[in-house]
C-alpha cells in the first residue's frame, strides 16, 4: 500500500519548450510510476468511484491489474466498458466524475484513475498486434449510426458486441467527431484517437465518411434500404456567436472554424496550405475546454500574448483542471470578469481592438455558477488582432429539419426518452451532445451505449427475441 497523500505526478514538458510545438504536454506514467500510484488504490467494498463514472468502469478492478503488474488484463477490464480509454484517461474531466468521490480523496488527493487508465491503454497500444478481431456471431440485423464521435463510437461498439450489422455515417472525411477537429494534438494526438478508432472499426462496422444524415441520405431512405434503427450522435456543432457590433471582421473566428483548420487541417503545419490569422495579440472569448484549447493553440501558433476573456470568476471555469493549470504556466492572461460588448477594425476590414465591460457576480442561476452583470461605465478598449469566440454551440438543426417527426427542444436540442435515448421518431434513437449541448467525451459514451442497448432490446421484441 503507498500512504502518500499526493498522487504520483505525472511528468509534463517544459512550458517554454512546449509553447513552440504542439507536441503533446503531459507525458505519461512509466511502468514504476503506475503501480506505484495503483498502490494508492484501497479496491473499497462499495466502489464509490464506480458509481461516479458515466459508464461504469470496474476501476478497483483494473487498478488491481495494474498492481499485479497485469497490464493487458487491466485495458481488457476498462475495455468491456469504455471504448475509448486512451482518450477518455486523457480527456475526461476526473476530478467531477470518478476521482472526485474517491475514498483517498478524504484525507489528500484522490487516486489518479484517469492517469492509470491511460497508462492501461498505452501499454496495450504498444504491443505490436494490437487489433483484434470481434469473434461475435451476427444477427444480420442492420443499424445505422451518424457519427462517428464518442457517442456514435460506443454505440456502435455496443451494437457489434450484441451482434449487430452495423454502418456508420460520417459527415466529414475522417471519424472522430470533436476527438480529430477540436481537442488539439498538444493535448490529444490524432494518433491515440486513430488507433482507438481503428480498434472500435475493426470489430466489425462499415464507416462511410463525407455522409451527411438529413442530406447526403434522408433518415426514411435509411429504413427504405433495410436499416431497422437508427442512432444519432451527430454532436453540437454549431456555433453561438456573441452578437455584437464588429463580429463579421476579418479575424473574427468561432472556436469551431478556428481549432478545426488547427487540427483537422494542420494549419500549424507551414507545409499544409490551410490559412489562418496567426495574430500577435489574441483575445479569445470563454471560459470551458474550448477556450482553453484556443488559447493554448493561439500561443503554440506564435501570439505574444494571449487573453482568455471570461465574464465569470476563475472559480467558475467550467474547464478541466489540469488544462487551466497547464493554461496558467504556458503564461495564458486570464481577465475575468470581464466581456466584450464592441469589436472595432481597420479601414481593411481587420479586427484591431475591442471594448470590455468589467462585470461583478450576483447570485447563483440555474446551473449553480454566480450570475455576472455588467458594472455601470466599466467600459475600456483593449488592442487585438485575432478575437475567438469560444461561448458554446448548438446542435446543427440539418436533420431535426429534413426528418418530420423528430422533434427539438427549444435550444435546438433532441427530445429523447431519458432512460432509451428515443427520439420522437419510432425506431430513431440519440445521445451526446446532439441531447445534452456540449458536454463531455464520457457522457457521450454512456449515451451511445445506453441507446445501443435500448435499441437491442425494441429489435428483440420486434424480431421475437433473435
Ligand atoms: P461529436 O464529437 O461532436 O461527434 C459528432 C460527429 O457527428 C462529428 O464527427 C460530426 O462531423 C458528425 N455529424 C454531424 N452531423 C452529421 C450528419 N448530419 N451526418 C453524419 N455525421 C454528422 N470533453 C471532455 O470530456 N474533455 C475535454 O477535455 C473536452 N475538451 C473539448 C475541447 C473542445 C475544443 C471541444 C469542442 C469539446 C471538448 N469536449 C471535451 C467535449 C467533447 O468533445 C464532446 O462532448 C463529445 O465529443 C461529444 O461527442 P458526440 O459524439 O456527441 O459528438
Ligand atoms: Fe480505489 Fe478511490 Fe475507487 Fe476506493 S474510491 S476503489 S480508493 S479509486
Amino acid at each position: 500500500m503507498n500512504l502518500s497523500k499526493q498522487k504520483v505526478v505525472m511528468p509534463t514538458v517544459d512550458p517554454q519548450i512546449r509553447i513552440k510545438n504542439f507536441e503533446e504536454v503531459s507525458l505519461g506514467y512509466d511502468t514504476d510510476d503506475a503501480i506505484l500510484e495503483a498502490n494508492r488504490c484501497l479496491e473499497c467494498k462499495h466502489k464509490p468511484c464506480v458509481a461516479a463514472c458515466p459508464v461504469g468502469i470496474d476501476i478497483p478492478g483494473f487498478i488491481h491489474q495494474i498492481k499485479a503488474g497485469k497490464f493487458e488484463k487491466a485495458y481488457q477490464l476498462i475495455l468491456r466498458d469504455s471504448v475509448l480509454p486512451a482518450v477518455c484517461g486523457r480527456v475526461c474531466p476526473q476530478e467531477v466524475q470518478c476521482e472526485s468521490v474517491c475514498v483517498r480523496s478524504i484525507k489528500g488527493e484522490a487516486v489518479a484513475i484517469g492517469r492509470l487508465e491511460r497508462f492501461a491503454a498505452d501499454m496495450h497500444y504498444l504491443k505490436d498486434n494490437n487489433l483484434e478481431e470481434n469473434s461475435i456471431k451476427k444477427n444480420k440485423i442492420k443499424v445505422a449510426i451518424a457519427g462517428s464521435g464518442p457517442a456514435g463510437l460506443s454505440c456502435a461498439s455496443q451494437l457489434l458486441n450484441l451482434g449487430y450489422d452495423v454502418t456508420i455515417y460520417e459527415s466529414l472525411h475522417e471519424a472522430g467527431g470533436v476527438l480529430v477537429y477540436g481537442i488539439p494534438e498538444f493535448r490529444l494526438p490524432k494518433s491515440v484517437v486513430k488507433q482507438e478508432i481503428e480498434q472500435s472499426i475493426k470489430q466489425g462496422a462499415t464507416l462511410k465518411t463525407s455522409m451527411i444524415i438529413g442530406q447526403t441520405l434522408y433518415i426514411d431512405e435509411l429504413f427504405e434500404q433495410g436499416f431497422e434503427a437508427v442512432f444519432l450522435g451527430t454532436g453540437a456543432g454549431l456555433p453561438k456567436f456573441l452578437n455584437i457590433k464588429g463580429e463579421g471582421l476579418n479575424g473574427v473566428y468561432s472556436a469551431n472554424e478556428f481549432l478545426t483548420r488547427i487540427n483537422l487541417m494542420k494549419a500549424y503545419n507551414e507545409e499544409q496550405a490551410t490559412p489562418i490569422y496567426k495574430g500577435e495579440i489574441v483575445g479569445i472569448v470563454g471560459g470551458g475546454n474550448v477556450a482553453i484549447d484556443s488559447a493554448r493553440s493561439a500561443l503554440r501558433l506564435g501570439a505574444k500574448e494571449v487573453h482568455l476573456i471570461y465574464r465569470r470568476s476563475l472559480e467558475e471555469l467550467p474547464a478541466r483542471s489540469e488544462e487551466v493549470e497547464h493554461a496558467i504556466e504556458e503564461g495564458i492572461i486570464f481577465d475575468i470578469l470581464t466581456h466584450p460588448v464592441e469589436i472595432m477594425g481597420d479601414e481593411k476590414g481587420f479586427v484591431k481592438k475591442i471594448k470590455c465591460i468589467k462585470m461583478e457576480l450576483g447570485e447563483k442561476d440555474s446551473s449553480g455558477r454566480r450570475r455576472p452583470s455588467a458594472i455601470k461605465d466599466s467600459e475600456f478598449e483593449m488592442n487585438l488582432d485575432v478575437l475567438v469566440v469560444a461561448i458554446g454551440t448548438t446542435p446543427n438543426p440539418l436533420i431535426s429539419q429534413n426528418t418530420e417527426q423528430l422533434k427539438i427542444n427549444n435550444w435546438g436540442g433532441l427530445i429523447v426518452e431519458k432512460d432509451t435515448g428515443l427520439t420522437t421518431k419510432e425506431y430513431v434513437y440519440a445521445g451526446g451532445d446532439v441531447v445534452t449541448g456540449s458536454a463531455t467525451v464520457i457522457l457521450a459514451m454512456g449515451a451511445g451505449k445506453k441507446a445501443a442497448n435500448a435499441i437491442d432490446q425494441k429489435l428483440k421484441i420486434k424480431h421475437k427475441n433473435i
